[in-house]
């Protein structure tokens, strides 16, 4: 067994590691819970601001190509009938016709209910979408869906956008937010939930480029897995064979992880050619078409869309990191998470509870707040202090002693390799700064690549 590698952990250890630190909990606990719903909790809201975060940083922030938007999770009816969802966003399922509970047709074998053995129906075409209704009549008129998928606001905000901003192409729309399906078959912790978080851009380009830029987007999203520390033993692509494309795209791969079901779908980056754009122009009757200055043409941009979940990344972090390791007290458990993602970034920790020493933490503490998202922890003793911090990932741990009153130092203690180092309490911010940034600690070499501006402002 390699270090770090995902059969040291299983799924059910990290569910119980989430709810015991207070990353993911059951949605409606108290009352059951609700089928395959999730709540973030203080930790793991923190996770999932940095990797949006991260996503953004590396989808817009850094980039002239690339805005942002943030649209309506209602939208009109007609855009999910041009979109092709009213009709074709469906599962085939199965019914028992003696418990009744309903499965994928894909997933049941022998035509019994794997629940009572019952028989079952003939397979029905399923919608995944939510609906609900908009305004006081509860009619077909004012039937409106919960948007399974971020892309169609994009889509339809093409023109508005491009002319707001005067885009040339290529250029793309980042959006992340809420989707909703109604999945048949949810499960697997966060991997698949019926209420979710996307991170989707859609890149429009001249008709004629979509190779190149679907090449170029396949490698930038698997480097960012990587730049955040997924090992590349556990990550790969998968071309879609072509039986598996939707009849728009002309080529799709997937980014798939190795989760501890197996090798699962990550993210989608897919060619989608002019299908939506088109789609939509069909439908609302406006023209989306593009003018290009340069060649004098006007034309339907084609679109190359990157789409990955903010869950399922989350628990890819979270099991990637995810360490065990024998200590004289029996077993270390640690998340080595990039300090990018990190909850959080650095916690301060009296050596005791007596006043004097409090007082100085206290001041380290509100110092270091401004700077970084920080944990100020007097319970218990410092080993088990150490030991809580490196289970939810924070990589640097600040110890104010006796010593500190009089030397003026504290020590940072850094999470993988445990070593630690003494440094002036002027020093502290600072050094902490470089060091969340990938500088050597002792004589190791710590994150590298996008850990760059980890350190500075994520804090809440
Ligand atoms: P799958 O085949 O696993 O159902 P999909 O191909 O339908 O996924 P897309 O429609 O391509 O997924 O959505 C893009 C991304 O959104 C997925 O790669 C995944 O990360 C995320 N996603 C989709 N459905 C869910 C879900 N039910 N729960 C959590 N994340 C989801």
């Amino acid at each position: 067994m390699t270090k770090n590698s995902p059969s040291k952990v299983t799924m059910e250890k990290m569910v119980s590691l989430c709810k015991r630190r207070g990353f993911i909990f059951q949605s409606s606990e108290i009352y059951g819970g609700l089928g395959s719903c999730w709540d973030y909790g203080p930790l793991g809201i923190e996770l999932k601001r940095n990797i949006k975060e991260a996503w953004w940083r590396s989808m817009v922030r850094n980039r002239d190509d690339v805005v942002g938007l943030d649209s309506a999770i209602l939208m009109a009816p007609q855009v999910w009938v041009a979109s092709g969802h009213a009709q074709g966003f469906t599962d085939p399922l199965v019914e028992c016709r003696k418990c009744h509970l309903r499965y994928r047709a894909d997933t049941v074998q022998d035509d019994k209910c794997p629940s009572c053995g019952g028989e079952l129906t003939e397979p029905r075409q399923f919608n995944l979408m939510f609906k609900t209704f908009m305004g006081p009549v509860e009619d077909s008129a004012s039937l409106v869906y919960l948007r399974p998928e971020t892309a169609q606001g994009i889509f339809v905000n093409f023109q508005n956008v491009q002319v707001a901003l005067r885009k040339k192409l290529p250029f793309g729309i980042a959006q992340i937010g809420k989707s909703f399906r109604n999945e048949i078959t949810p499960g697997n912790f966060v991997f698949r939930t019926r209420e979710f978080e996307q991170m989707e851009m859609e890149f429009f380009v001249k008709p004629g480029t979509d190779q190149q830029w679907f090449s170029y987007w396949v490698e930038q999203r698997l480097n960012w897995y990587q730049e955040l520390g997924i090992k590349p033993q556990n990550i790969r692509l998968r071309p879609h064979g072509r039986d598996e494309l939707a009849h728009y795209a002309s080529c799709c791969s997937d980014v798939e992880y190795l989760f501890p079901m197996g090798w699962s779908e990550l993210e989608g980056i897919a060619d989608r050619g002019d299908f939506d754009l088109a789609q939509h122009a069909k439908h609302s009757g406006k023209s989306l078409e593009y003018f290009d200055e340069e060649s004098g043409e006007h034309y339907i941009p084609h679109v190359i869309e990157p789409s990955a979940g903010v869950d399922r990344s989350a628990l890819a972090f979270l099991l990637d990191s995810y360490d065990e390791e024998a200590d004289k007290d029996g077993t270390r458990v640690v998340l080595r998470l990039h300090p990018a993602l990190a909850p959080i970034k650095v916690a301060v920790l009296p050596l005791s509870r007596k006043e004097e020493l409090a007082k100085v933490a206290r001041e380290v503490h509100a110092d270091l707040r401004n700077c970084f998202m920080t944990q100020y922890d007097d319970t218990q003793s410092i080993g088990r202090r150490y030991r809580r911090q490196d289970e939810v990932g924070t990589p640097f741990c600040v110890t104010v002693d006796f010593q500190s009153l009089e030397d003026h130092q504290a020590t940072i203690r850094e999470r993988d390799s445990m070593a630690q180092i003494r440094v002036p309490l002027a020093k502290l911010k600072q050094t902490l700064v470089t060091k969340l940034g990938g500088e050597t600690f002792g004589t190791q070499q710590l994150w590298s690549s996008t850990a760059k501006d980890a350190g500075q402002t994520t804090s809440a």
